[in-house]
């Protein structure tokens, strides 16, 4: 367990990532943001509370959640998405940070029902290659999140059919890189797509680093 200076921090962490998915308008205002957590632990991760504005998170609004469901704190309503949440660090204790969003244009594709094919090679590193469309299923059921699961496999980002974006990673950085990555490739795809086709890369093609 990380000792209470390290808990500071990481709290700190996790709130300074938030405001910048608010400030860069990746999520919206009031109820309607999506969620954001960062693994403090092997079994224990930090995550935002349901009902509250980024800009209202403080270190001490946030729950501190451990993998079997129960809590270390909980000073603040429980986003129904930390379920989500818990399962991917279950599934894959690599990774340290997952951040939900509905922002614009990743949320049009998932409206649309469709996938981020493999477009730019920037994918490779950003998402882990091209982005999955999971089906529909109640938000935060235990469908959902089978689907999730299944859906974003080795990769770094999941769309969620009528609902929004999943992104993962191993560091809390990572993962904001891959969310802004995405909402901003969204937007240029669906820009693109009203041009005419757009031709996909073949995975295997380029000595990308
Ligand atoms: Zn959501």
């Amino acid at each position: 367990m990380n000792n209470v200076k390290d808990l500071k921090e990481l709290k700190r962490a996790l709130i300074k990532t938030a405001n910048k998915l608010k400030d860069r308008g990746l999520v919206s205002e009031g109820v309607n943001k999506g969620s954001i957590s960062l693994r403090v632990a092997e079994d224990q991760f930090l995550i935002s509370p349901s009902k509250l504005d980024y800009a209202e998170l403080t270190e001490e609004n946030l729950n501190l959640m451990k993998l079997d469901g129960s809590f270390v704190a909980q000073p603040s309503p429980v986003s129904r998405d930390s379920y989500f949440h818990l399962a991917i660090y279950k599934n894959y204790p690599h990774l340290r940070a997952v951040i939900h969003t509905h922002s614009k244009y990743a949320t049009a594709l998932c409206l649309a029902n469709r996938p981020l094919p493999f477009i730019t090679m920037g994918m490779k590193f950003h998402c882990g290659g091209a982005v999955e469309i999971a089906p529909y299923a109640p938000p935060n059921s235990e469908e959902c999140t089978r689907l999730i699961l299944e859906h974003l496999k080795d990769k770094k980002a999941v769309l969620l059919q009528n609902h929004g974006l999943v992104c993962v990673g191993e560091s809390l950085a990572g993962c904001y890189e891959t969310a802004e990555f995405v909402e901003a490739l969204s937007e240029s795809y669906i820009h693109a797509l009203l041009l005419g086709d757009v031709k996909e890369i073949h995975e295997g093609r380029g000595d990308y680093k």
